[in-house]
């Protein structure tokens, strides 16, 4: 189905957290941007986990689509659980080290997940290379190899049945503290904004410590959100003073049926445009 191009007023389609086959997404850099041109997107930022890798043929794509790219990253950081941290308007070029680290550390980790899933019996012996041969590998990588192999029906069921923490394929993230990745942002030049707070359960306290090392902005509405967290994290967002963000966290569909892009308020996207250094 087509979507119609038609939006409210006082809105901009915009698209400022989606993952490509850099990280977990399932459409190329290229192919994204195409999708959203389809999707009536002007403005959107690739959020690969702990990767830049995919912003230059995002960039080159958007410019020959007349798209506005902001080149980013969703940081994984540990604080309890994992909790993801989205840096907007990232100089990729800063941030190549970072990646080659987090790369390791995900390899070494997704090395120690699939040998446990061969030892249980559910994954062949000799899986590892296809899973680490993904730029940054993951759990979904995983997920998807067990659908595959018909011991789960669906990536859902393979996180409850095997990959959530305490899982029986579960390993233990070596990830950063939510500080420094906070710090390393800053230090790409970016605007850091933490993704999907409801589906981590934060709460104000915490935020508010975040806020004070440097955290800039939250993303108050997520597909994971229920109405009443938006507005609760809407709330929070004004009483810190710190900018506020929207995304369909896009990783594409099999069936490729899915559309990037919502509806972004104008009132909401001009602060964050502005620290963004954004101009449409
Ligand atoms: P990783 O970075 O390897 O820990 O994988 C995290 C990613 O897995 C998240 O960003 C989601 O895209 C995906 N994910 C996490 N939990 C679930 C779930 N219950 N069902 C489907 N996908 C999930
Ligand atoms: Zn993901
Ligand atoms: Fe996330
Ligand atoms: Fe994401």
């Amino acid at each position: 189905m087509v979507q119609s191009k038609k939006k409210p007023a006082n809105t901009l389609r915009i698209e400022l957290h989606s993952h490509s086959t850099q990280s977990d997404g399932l459409h190329t850099p290229s192919q994204l941007a195409q999708k959203m041109r389809e999707s009536g997107v002007v403005g959107w930022a690739l959020t690969d986990h702990d990767t830049t890798s995919g912003c230059a043929e995002a960039q080159k794509a958007s410019q020959e689509l007349g798209l506005v790219f902001i080149p980013g990253i969703e940081i994984s950081a540990q604080e309890g659980r994992t909790i993801h941290i989205l840096g907007l308007g990232v100089d990729p070029n800063l941030l190549t080290d970072y990646g080659v680290a987090r790369r390791q550390d995900r390899v070494r980790r997704m090395e120690l997940m699939a040998e446990r899933a061969v030892e249980l019996g559910l994954l062949e012996e000799g899986v590892q290379g296809g899973l680490l041969k993904h730029e940054s590998p993951g759990r979904p990588h995983l997920a998807r190899a067990l659908v595959d192999a018909g011991v789960v029906s669906s990536v859902a069921e393979a996180f409850e049945q095997y990959l959530k923490p305490g899982g029986k394929l579960y390993i233990e993230s070596p990830w950063p503290s939510v500080s420094s990745a906070i710090s390393t942002i800053k230090s790409a030049n970016g605007v850091s904004v933490l993704a999907h707070p409801g589906k981590d359960r934060v709460e104000e306290g915490e935020l508010a410590k975040w806020v004070e090392q440097g955290l800039d902005g939250v993303e108050v509405m997520h597909p994971s959100h229920t109405e009443s967290e938006i507005a609760r994290y809407r709330r929070m967002a004004d009483l810190l003073g710190i900018l506020k963000s929207a995304s369909t966290d896009y990783h594409g569909t099999p069936k490729g049926d899915s559309r990037p892009g919502l509806d972004f308020p104008v009132s909401m996207w001009t602060p964050l445009a502005e620290r963004l250094g954004v101009v449409f």
